[in-house]
């Protein structure tokens, strides 16, 4: 008889392990499967300083470790292995992964959501050469160094500030004449001297000879085209729910699972929490505060 936890939680991200602190706390046998490390996106970022309790702020990588080692000190168990698929619907619910199956009678979907790709030529080969998805990660390698960024909503204006502070300019290309981002980054984003926007504008190519060179832009409006001579570029353009291994689960056209501030989806005992969910705000504060909702939740639909 294979082993049947009583919470597997599927993402080792803010949600997934406050889920797990919250469930292993109140003596449920918890399985967090997680494919690489703890903490999710949040380990991409550098700062995290809208987490309150940490006045210096903190980086992403500790805080994810932290998650981590406060859960298993209620007894959660992690189990690194990338997730095949699943079987949700009735009591017992498995999950493929590449080491195996595994079973529970309640799961928390907490698996986060990825960086979107602009989708262009080359651009798979130039990742990590040229072409980034985390400023935070790679920007050190741009010291002095021009670089793009792309996009024009909170993660593209918080990269280009932070790169603006590393490198000798950095051009915004956003596609719309403002910024979605909001008004906290506009001031500082004005300022910054060797910050140079380019409006209206969309990447058609990477210009590269086998190393990459730069940018070709063309101006929405006018149709002009531009060749912006880089070192490297930050592709900040929002990002992707990691949906695509689960099947019978409502999601919304972006494929984020459809749920509420409860956390429930359209399957009995079956919860989702954090960024992988229908939400406002994306941020690790509610990624956590979904975690303890969806635990709470779970535990409500154990105790049935
Ligand atoms: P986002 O808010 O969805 O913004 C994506 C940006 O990329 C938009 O400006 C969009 O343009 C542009 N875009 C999308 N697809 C594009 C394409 N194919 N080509 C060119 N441009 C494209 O995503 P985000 O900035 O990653 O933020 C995600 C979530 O995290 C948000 O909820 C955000 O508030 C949160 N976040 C918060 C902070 C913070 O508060 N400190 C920092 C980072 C992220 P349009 O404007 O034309 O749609």
């Amino acid at each position: 008889m294979e082993k049947v936890f009583d919470v597997i939680i599927l993402g080792g991200g803010p949600a997934g392990y406050t889920a797990a602190l919250y469930t292993a706390r109140a003596g449920l046998e918890t399985l967090v499967i997680e494919k690489i490390s703890a903490g999710g996106q949040m380990t991409l970022t550098g700062d995290i300083d809208n987490y309150p309790g940490f006045p210096q702020g903190v980086d992403g990588f500790t805080l994810g470790m932290q998650m981590q080692q406060g859960a298993e000190r209620f007894g959660a168990k992690t189990e690194y292995n990338e997730i095949l698929e699943v079987e949700l619907e009735g009591k017992i619910k498995k999950i493929t992964t590449f080491g195996g199956d595994f079973y529970a009678k309640t799961v928390i979907i907490a698996t986060g959501a990825n960086p979107r790709e602009l989708g262009l030529r080359g651009e798979t080969e130039l990742v990590g050469q040229g072409v980034h998805y985390c400023a935070h990660c790679d920007g050190r390698f741009y010291k002095d160094k021009t670089v793009a960024v792309v996009g024009g909503g909170n993660s593209a204006a918080a990269d280009a500030l932070y790169l603006s502070r590393l490198c000798k300019k950095v051009y915004l290309i956003h596609r719309r004449d403002t910024l979605r981002a909001t008004k906290i980054y506009h001031e500082p984003l004005m300022k910054a001297e060797n910050i140079e926007f380019l409006w209206d504008s969309s990447v058609r190519e990477f210009i590269s000879d086998g190393s990459f060179k730069g940018v070709k832009i063309s101006n929405i409006k006018s149709g002009e085209e531009k060749e912006i001579l880089c070192d490297g570029v930050f592709i900040s353009i929002g990002r992707r729910p990691a949906t695509e291994f689960l099947k019978d689960i409502s999601l919304d056209d972006s494929g984020y699972i459809i749920a509420d501030e409860t956390t429930k989806t359209n399957i009995e005992g079956v919860f989702a929490a954090g960024d992988v969910r229908t939400k406002t705000l994306r941020q690790v504060i509610t990624a956590a505060a979904d975690g303890a909702v969806a635990a709470d939740k779970a535990e409500e639909y154990l105790q049935k």
